[in-house]
């Protein structure tokens, strides 16, 4: 069984705005789509605690900007 990610969960992650390692913090949010208009929400992204810089999204989450994205 895969194990999920949730919302508060923090996992080490390199902040390329901070230039170092931090322990990120998972939280939901919208994330507006490169190119297009559409904004997704409630997106679960890891957030640099220091800086608030978005990190990565889950792969959960590129799923569901994929299947927007398909979406027209
Ligand atoms: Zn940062």
């Amino acid at each position: 069984m895969q194990t999920t990610q949730n919302v508060g969960d923090y996992i080490s992650n390199t902040c390329r705005h901070c230039n170092r390692i931090v322990s990120s913090r998972l939280v939901r949010k919208s994330v507006a789509l490169a190119r297009t208009r559409l904004v997704v929400r409630d997106v679960l992204v890891d957030e640099c605690p220091d800086c608030g810089h978005m990190i990565s999204l889950m792969p959960e989450s590129i799923e569901q900007l994929r299947e927007v994205s398909a979406w027209k």
